[in-house]
């Protein structure tokens, strides 16, 4: 039976690939297929329903239905036995249509005569794009293998319809890729921009669906797994020894690389009739059928590896790399699944914006794009799905909106918003020049932060003072080995002159909880952001600290040297640390290298425990910058990449706001300079508030100088003061609807 049955699927396939060859409309082409669907399953009808929009599906040809009703019959998804099959992606079967659950008669087609029904979804790697449908008028189930032979042919439709088989001319529907889409997202680096699709990781484009010669396909298939499986056995041989996570995420590829039941399925559809790459798509779509449904992350994952390893598969197939000849756009959005740090930097400052499927809000490529100041939305849902390279985009990353093929009524008013920004952008280069300067005559230094040497042509556009905070593990994020001295030191030589005369603050290496080293043993921590990180790995293993401190040192040579140790938790961390600072100066003069010509060792303050830190601490350090980031995080107990939390509890709240006061209190005692450099520092509202409570240095972003610096000359900061003590002493929680209301009756 299975054999005999080979034969039809492939019959089937082979004369509908005649029909793709034939040079004919898009709607002749459809009613082609149907026809010789009909004929070669034997049944009186086959349909072809495709979606129209989101929602609904059409009619779109048909041999036994009535024809009049082709583009006329239309159900919304979830409506009618083929609306459950688009809504849940699952075949019915049945002998008996108008007695099963959710039939919608529909008497323009006819189609009550009929009694057995086959729906299958014609889908493409997990999207769905419609249902096609055989009937007959004897009340039978059709068989498994018959089941097959449709899910097969709607493989194949879909891929034609991808290919645009059916628009155009005479176009049977009209094309998906052609209307416009919105998705919703997360901002991880706020902004806007207009521009058009840049696809990381362009489709694979199958042109061949159907093969005449499975021995041939299966040969192709083996060799392609051959190559797949070298592949991943190289990657698994230079991964890190100690990455214990990086190896068992490359064990799982392997395994599923050398699954026999992957391959059998794939050489069953290759017998049935389809080419090799076209087998592994089959199994790709039911891959993430799959993933759309289950909830386990651990399965998720292992499905998104399998989903990853098709993806190699396909390449080496199809021969498509991500080089697809196509021109990159002169305003490219880039969209992708995700994107490593080194890849994103590949791009350069080319990218107007950025827009991934996945992505966490401290990944490193977050991390880098916020150092570009590229506007960046991630968990945009099915959007490389959805986009096609070229295709017209925007991007609103301050509400997390994306447009796709926009309506010119959505291009209008976003060119309106893009107008304004760029007003404020002008009156922001008004004042560059001008101090921080409040109403009441307070000067606050507005420095910004920095990790790469592409940011320092900023320190100049942005009006900023200085360097307030260069986050040195960038340099260490980006690469795939541990940086060498010389090159640090010519790197941060090289940062110490761009910054012609302004200071910079260097960070020491921050690494551990969110930021991995790829090229350095895993420690598996049950709470990373609580555990073996920043100034902790420095002091346990000296060695990277050391080679740190003396670069730093030997590329300030005469200059004055700035260098702040993170997450300091209390004053004995930053004694041991100052003294490897003080033992590697010493080195480097007995070395007979040029000393610099200051040296100023602060801390960051991000812990709570380092504000009651004894006197002592406040008399040793040369400054202190308070880590607004980590320190409101520990403050209330709410992890910063954790979505569910870390807007739950606001910058403005009044014990907040009481802590941070208390730690510019004692600063102010003992005389100790204080600044301030998490994200809330670039936050308007928030600078205004800092500056109320007495902080008088801020490090941002370039891009928030302008707009810190505006609010800040408008505002008198004796005023806003007597605002916050008013709403704390009224037992205010937060103090930003009172401030929000003085403020705009004052701007
Ligand atoms: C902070 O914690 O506020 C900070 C500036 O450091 P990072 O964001 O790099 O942890
Ligand atoms: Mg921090």
């Amino acid at each position: 039976m299975t054999e005999t049955f080979e034969t039809d699927s492939r019959q089937m396939l082979a004369r509908l690939r005649g029909v793709m060859a034939e040079d004919a409309a898009g709607q002749q082409r459809l009613d082609r297929i149907t026809e010789l669907i009909a004929e070669e399953m034997r049944t009186e009808v086959c349909s072809i329903y495709l979606f129209r929009d989101e929602e609904t599906l059409e009619l779109c040809a048909t041999e036994g239905l009535n024809r009049d009703a082709v583009h006329e019959t239309r159900m919304r998804l979830g409506e009618g036995l083929v609306g459950r099959v688009a809504r849940t992606g699952k075949v019915i079967n049945t002998a008996d249509a108008p007695g099963t659950r959710g039939f919608r008669y529909m008497p323009e087609t006819g189609e009550e005569a009929y009694c057995a029904f086959l729906g299958v979804p014609i889908q493409r790697l997990g999207e769905m794009l419609g249902v096609l449908v055989v009937q007959s008028r004897d009340a039978r189930v059709f068989s498994e293998d018959e089941i097959y032979a449709v899910e097969v042919v709607a493989m194949v439709i879909a891929e034609m319809a991808e290919l645009g088989a059916f628009v155009g001319e005479g176009a049977a529907m009209s094309a998906r890729h052609q209307q416009a889409v919105l998705f919703r997202g997360t901002c991880a680096q706020e902004g806007a921009a207009q521009g058009h699709v840049w696809l990381h990781e362009p489709r694979v484009v199958i042109a061949n669906p159907i093969a005449e010669d499975p021995q041939r396909e299966r040969e192709r298939l083996h060799a392609a797994i051959d190559e797949l499986r070298v592949g991943v056995d190289k990657m698994l041989d230079s991964a890190a020894t100690g990455d214990t996570e990086q190896r068992e995420v490359l064990q799982a590829y392997r395994m599923f690389a050398n699954s026999k039941g992957w391959l059998r399925r794939m050489e069953e559809d290759i017998g049935r009739g389809l080419s090799a790459e076209a087998a592994v798509e089959k199994e790709q779509s039911a891959t993430r059928t799959r993933m759309s449904q289950v909830t386990d992350t651990y399965l998720r994952d292992r499905l998104h590896d399998l989903d990853d390893l098709s993806n190699r598969l396909l390449r080496i197939l199809t021969g498509q790399g991500r080089e697809t000849g196509a021109e990159m756009p002169d305003d490219p959005i880039l969209i992708a699944r995700n994107i490593g740090p080194g890849e994103l930097l590949d791009y350069d400052r080319r990218l107007k914006a950025i827009v991934l499927e996945e992505g966490a809000v401290g990944s490193h490529a977050t991390i880098v794009a916020r150092a570009l100041a590229i506007p960046l939305i991630i968990h945009a849902d099915r959007i490389t799905t959805e986009a096609l390279n070229g295709d017209h985009i925007l991007v609103d990353a301050d509400h997390g909106v994306v447009h796709l093929r926009p309506d010119d009524s959505v291009v209008t008013a976003f060119r309106d918003k893009m107008a304004m920004q760029a007003q404020a952008q002008e009156r922001y280069a008004s004042i560059r020049d001008k101090p921080a300067e409040t109403r009441c005559g307070t000067r606050i230094a507005l420095t910004m932060n920095a990790g790469l040497m592409a940011d320092l042509p900023s320190l100049e556009s942005s009006g900023a003072e200085a360097v307030g905070l260069f986050r040195t593990e960038l340099q260490f994020l980006i690469r795939n080995h541990m940086p060498k001295r010389a090159e640090l030191s010519e790197l941060y030589a090289r940062v110490i002159d761009a910054a012609k005369g302004k200071k910079v603050v260097f960070r020491t290496l921050d690494i551990g909880s969110d930021k991995v080293l790829p090229y350095m043993k895993a420690v598996d921590e049950p709470n990373p952001a609580l555990g073996w990180r920043a100034v902790r790995v420095g002091l346990d293993k000296p060695g990277v600290m050391r080679m740190q401190l003396q670069a730093l040192v030997r590329a300030a040579a005469g200059r004055p040297l700035s260098v702040m140790f993170p997450f300091v938790a209390q004053r004995e961390e930053f004694s041991a640390a100052r003294a490897e600072m003080d033992k590697a100066l010493e080195r480097e003069r007995i070395l007979g290298h040029v000393l610099p010509e200051t040296v100023e060792v602060g801390a960051m303050l991000e812990t709570p425990s380092l504000a009651f830190a004894p006197d002592s601490f406040y008399d040793e350090v040369d400054f202190i910058s308070i880590g607004g980031n980590d320190l409101k995080q520990f403050f209330f107990a709410a992890d910063r990449e954790n979505e569910l939390v870390r807007r739950r509890y606001d910058t403005l709240n009044v014990s907040f706001l009481m802590f941070i006061e208390q730690i510019v209190n004692r600063c102010a005692d003992r005389g100790t300079p204080l600044s301030f450099c998490g994200e809330d520092a670039g936050r308007p509202i928030e600078a205004a508030c800092l500056a109320a409570i007495g902080i008088r240095a801020l490090s941002m972003r370039p891009a928030s100088i302008g707009p810190v610096k505006s609010i800040l000359r408008r505002t008198d900061l004796g005023e806003l003061r007597s605002v916050i003590d008013t709403a704390r002493a009224s037992g205010q929680q937060s103090v930003r609807p009172a401030v929000m209301d003085y403020l705009r009756g004052k701007l």
